[in-house]
């Protein structure tokens, strides 16, 4: 970026941050500077901020939570935008919620109010434009199941509003990933359920993750896909390769990643500070200073393991910025 740039950026907005250090915005606590870094905690200011981008042809990128990201020891040379828009409004059975609204914070206000179908989203990290992009899930949930309507600028800037059958959700996946564009809000058709199952719900799904996953590091969540098998024949295929697969992966066509890292005999493998975790399989973290680097090695590690022993081809699952 040219001094000229910066300065034009600076102009008009005062609160932009230059060379703003990204492992402070990561949950995996990597990353080195965004050349310029601002808060959008209206959508008025990601809409002026990514106008002028495009204008003056500075690259720039938007996120959330940072759950889902890793990002260079280089930084990033261009404008990061942090969706920080935040409105949830509930309506009947209807939410409106703003793009920058905190995931778990959206299950909880929820639940309070008696309503279901977002409540299983209360361990996932980020936020709701976040979690809309990757199609988030867990528990036999995903984003998708009470999304209805996403209102998002398309590539040009363009105010655009998806019908959930245009946004191509599937596992881990939505049209987001595949055409740029920037989530402002979504609506959820949500159920009535009872406030008190509700919330109990929630308290069991903390302590269930709390048990199972290593919360205690920065990591980005589970690191790959799990490796979903197309038909009979694949699955014929698999069982030369990978030994007695578990009832329950079979019956839901897919193979936990975790699992098979696991299987792998990687658990606990470390390069530089970065390190599979002992308690989950599929969770790469930080155990204090590892760099993006470690990561990736880490990452290739796994890959080729698995790819070797079992003839899968481990997904990310986690998006790479700056690289
Ligand atoms: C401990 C832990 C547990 C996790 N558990 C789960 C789980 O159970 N299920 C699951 O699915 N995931 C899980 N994750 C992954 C992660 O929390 C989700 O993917 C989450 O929804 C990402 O939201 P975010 O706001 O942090 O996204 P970010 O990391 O900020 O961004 C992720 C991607 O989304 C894009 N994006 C973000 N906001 C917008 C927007 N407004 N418009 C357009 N693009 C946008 C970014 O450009 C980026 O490519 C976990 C992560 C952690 C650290």
């Amino acid at each position: 970026m040219t001094p000229e740039t910066i300065s034009a950026f600076k102009k008009q907005f005062p609160n932009i941050v230059e060379n703003e250090p990204m492992n402070k915005h990561t949950n995996l606590r990597i990353g080195g500077p965004a050349r310029l870094f601002i808060v959008a905690d209206e959508p008025s200011v990601l809409l002026d901020a990514a106008a002028m981008a495009r204008k003056l042809g500075t690259p720039w990128y938007v996120f959330g939570g940072g759950s889902n990201i890793l990002v260079s020891d280089q930084g990033y040379d261009g404008l990061m935008i942090q969706i920080a828009f935040r409105n949830i409004k509930l309506r009947q059975q209807t939410a409106t919620i703003e793009a920058g609204a905190i995931t778990s914070a959206v299950a909880r206000q929820t639940a309070e109010a008696g309503l279901s179908g977002l409540e299983w989203a209360v361990g996932v990290p980020g936020t709701i434009g976040g979690a809309i992009y990757g199609n988030s899930g867990c528990y036999g949930s995903e984003i998708k199941d009470s999304l209805v309507t996403v209102d998002c600028l398309d590539k040009e800037g363009k105010p655009v509003v998806y019908p959930l059958a245009q946004c191509k959700m599937g596992y881990r996946d939505s049209l987001f990933k595949h055409v740029p564009h920037v989530i402002l809000r979504a609506t959820f058709k949500l159920t009535p359920g009872d406030q008190e199952a509700l919330k109990k719900r929630i308290e069991d799904i903390i302590r269930m993750r709390k048990e199972k996953q290593p919360l205690e590091f920065g990591s980005a969540g589970c690191m790959f896909k799990n490796f979903v098998f197309k038909d009979e024949a694949e699955l014929e295929r698999l069982k030369q390769d990978v030994k007695e697969i578990p009832a329950d992966m079979l019956a839901k066509k897919s193979i936990s990643a975790g699992w098979l890292i696991q299987q792998a005999g990687l658990m606990g493998e470390k390069i530089g500070d970065a390190q599979i975790s002992d308690k989950h399989g599929n969770f790469i973290v930080n155990l204090g200073k590892a760099t993006a680097q470690d990561i990736l090695m880490l990452t290739s590690k796994a890959k080729m393991k698995v790819r070797d022993d079992y003839n899968i081809m481990l997904e990310d699952e986690v998006q790479l910025v700056g690289f």
